[in-house]
């Protein structure tokens, strides 16, 4: 058995990018994730925000959070900062996930796309309707070569 002393493990928890799965991640989303989903395209603002407050009450740890979606981003993707989701044209291809993508960041109040994140974006995507098991997206995803926290 190797033994790797703790301050060399330190020094390759260094060398690894702090988001060092997320090119991995978004992959994953467009090749697997976005086509379960469909393409089909929002019919409103009320239907974009109900299930984003659906998918935020299925998880204990937010409290009530506020969702606001503004479509009209130019930006080139889904954000999120503080409660507040900005959704822009070009993901309403993914619109279901990519709101479960964001809820999972504000239930992490991080940004990072770490296993952690990971566990909780499976767990809503399982949440949407038509979904297949989070079991589905977890084994999935670590088929992907994506780490899943416990
Ligand atoms: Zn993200």
């Amino acid at each position: 058995m190797t033994i790797i002393k703790p301050h060399i493990l330190a020094a390759l928890a260094r060398l690894r990018p702090i988001d060092w799965q997320k090119a991995r991640l978004y992959r994953w989303e467009r090749n697997i994730v976005w086509p379960i989903f469909g393409s089909d395209v929002p019919r409103g603002m009320d239907e974009i925000t109900n299930l984003a407050n659906l998918l935020a009450k299925a998880v204990r740890a937010t409290r009530n959070p506020i969702v606001v979606i503004n479509p009209e981003s130019p930006g080139p993707r889904a954000l999120i900062f503080k409660n507040t989701i900005t959704l822009p044209a070009v993901v309403w291809l993914g619109y279901k996930p990519a709101i479960a993508h964001e809820i999972a960041h504000l239930v992490r109040h991080s940004t990072s796309h770490n296993g952690k994140f990971v566990k909780v974006y499976c767990y809503l995507l399982s949440h949407l309707p038509g979904a297949p098991t989070r079991h589905f997206f977890v084994r999935s995803a670590m088929r992907h070569g994506i780490r899943v926290a416990r």
